[in-house]
């Protein structure tokens, strides 16, 4: 039979929206499953400030034209929780959460990371009531208040500058004193006023009042000593882990669950390509995204016509 779509793609990140631009515009015809809002982890940003020509845009803004973009060639965007991916006879089927099942010739994977969490009790539970991961989303609710971050990275530094437009404080809590962050973000959020740097201690118990978020108890690497910094909101910026179970059962994936592929973007299994920030990879950019898209799409391409 032959299949529904020539190429699927999963996940509409910068990767996955470049790809349906490459391949629809090369007439490929292809769906989108994303089960989110276009953009991925874009969306949740609040400045990109190193995407070639734009010197600075909200990530909103970036992933509305990245989307309308990846559309303008007429790939189909629709809502879908894929869940398992499997390959017989040369053809590709798709399964979503809602038991639906999507054929395809060449599969392009792009769905990214899922930011991590610290692990404290009441971490769920707490979210919605202190507790975010998404600055750009819940930040506003905390105007004139005291917040709290955690980590040292690009996200945790680039979401504490973001929230000084909203609080009057934002401690920012790191495990160690070095930074993971770009130097000149670091700089910046060092001359902010409104940021204050709690290093070497690690996040021990969120504390609560009436229900809410009030503060975090840390511990000092370095001494043992317990303190209690405050705050009505707690944003964990640890890292990210590859959001990659579905592929589990293809067995294209390292021991933390990255996948593994070659230049060309291509698995182990022939018409199955990954991009973005799923890979193993040195660099987790927006342009590295958009570069491992277009090579996927280039290769699935020339793929669809041979096959
Ligand atoms: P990241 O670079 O991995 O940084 C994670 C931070 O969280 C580190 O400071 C880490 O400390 C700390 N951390 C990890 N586990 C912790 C724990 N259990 N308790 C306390 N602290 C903990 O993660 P990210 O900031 O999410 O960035 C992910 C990737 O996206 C990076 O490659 C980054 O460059 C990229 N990114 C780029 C931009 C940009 O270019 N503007 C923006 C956002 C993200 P240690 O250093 O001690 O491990």
């Amino acid at each position: 039979m032959e299949p529904q779509y020539q190429l699927i793609i999963i996940g509409s990140g910068p990767a996955g929206m470049t790809s349906a631009m490459y391949a629809s515009r090369a007439e490929v015809k292809t769906l989108i499953l994303e089960n989110a809002a276009p953009g991925g982890k874009m969306v949740k940003t609040h400045l990109v400030e190193n995407y070639p020509a734009f010197e600075s845009i909200t990530g909103v803004d970036l992933s509305m034209k990245m989307h309308n973009h990846s559309l303008a060639f007429g790939a189909v965007y629709q809502y879908g929780d894929v869940v398992n991916i499997i390959k017989e006879n040369g053809v590709f089927s798709v399964h979503t959460a809602d038991g639906s099942v999507y054929t395809s010739k060449a599969v392009i994977a792009a769905t990214g990371t899922i930011e991590r969490k610290i692990g404290l009790d009441q971490e769920d539970e707490l979210v919605g009531k202190g507790v975010s991961y998404c600055a750009v989303c819940d930040g506003a609710f905390f105007k004139n208040r005291e917040v709290i971050v955690v980590g040292g990275g690009d996200s945790a530094i680039d979401e504490s500058l973001y929230l000084t437009q909203f609080v009057s404080k934002v401690t920012v809590v790191m495990r160690r004193d070095v930074f993971r962050a770009d130097p000149g973000t670091v700089a910046r959020a060092k001359e902010n006023p409104k940021i204050h740097f709690v290093y070497n201690h690690t996040p021990q118990e969120i504390m609560t009042e009436g229900g809410l978020v009030s503060g975090l108890k840390v511990k000092s690497t370095e001494t043992s000593e317990e303190k209690i910094v405050k705050g009505a909101a707690l944003f964990p910026y640890i890292g990210a882990d590859p959001a990659t179970k579905y592929l589990k059962s293809l067995s294209v994936l390292d021991e933390w669950g990255y996948s593994q592929v070659n230049d060309y973007m291509e698995t182990k299994i022939t018409g199955l390509y990954t991009v973005g920030d799923m890979n193993q990879k040195h660099l987790r950019q927006i342009v590295t995204a958009t570069a491992d898209g277009a090579i996927a799409a280039q290769q699935a391409i020339d793929y669809i016509i041979k096959n």
